[in-house]
């Protein structure tokens, strides 16, 4: 069996490899997405997740690890359905569900690594775990004001709109 130490580097190591995999995927959903606020969420967190993965670098340094990825087939199965909803140009609704799959997903994972680091007594990686677990969260909860607000207007602007075509029809 694993030590508990193994198993965080192993971890370190899959989320380390999903960071990199978000990094070059979040400008992807910025560029399709039509909403400006929306967009610029994306942007913004391509920002936090450049310097997600200097941050996990310098946890590699505190286990005395070399910083190296591990293939994460989750985050690329998230991706790639995000990567379909861009191709069938299923719209803003749909990249904010895609996106906060991922989210999640991370957020899932720096749980487990903060709670690992703590029981291990390493309060240095604890902090960045944390750090980064906020950012994700905070994007996860712009994504879900985004999903209600930005989104539901513009379809109660599309709904708005064919029922006074309804409407006129129903005149003529
Ligand atoms: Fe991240
Ligand atoms: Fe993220």
């Amino acid at each position: 069996m694993s030590s508990l130490r193994e198993t965080l580097i192993d971890e370190l190591r899959d989320v380390f490899d999903a960071e990199k995999q978000l990094l070059k995927a979040l400008p992807k959903l910025a560029k399709a997405a039509e909403n400006e606020d929306l967009k610029a969420a994306f942007e913004q967190h391509t920002e936090e997740t450049e310097a997600q993965i200097e941050q996990l670098k310098e946890v590699f340094e505190f286990f005395g690890e070399t910083p190296r990825g591990k293939k994460c087939k989750g985050m690329e199965g998230l991706i790639e359905e995000g990567s379909e909803m861009i191709e069938e140009e299923a719209g803003d609704a749909a990249l904010i569900c895609a996106a906060q799959k991922a989210e999640h997903y991370e957020i899932a994972t720096y749980g487990s690594l903060s709670a690992w680091a703590k029981l291990l007594g390493e309060e240095q990686a604890v902090e960045v775990f944390e750090r980064i677990l906020e950012e994700e969260k905070a994007t996860d909860q712009k994504l879900t004001d985004l999903a209600e607000s930005v989104v539901n207007a513009e379809e109660g602007e599309e709904e708005e709109s064919s029922a006074a075509k309804r409407g006129k029809t129903a005149k003529k």
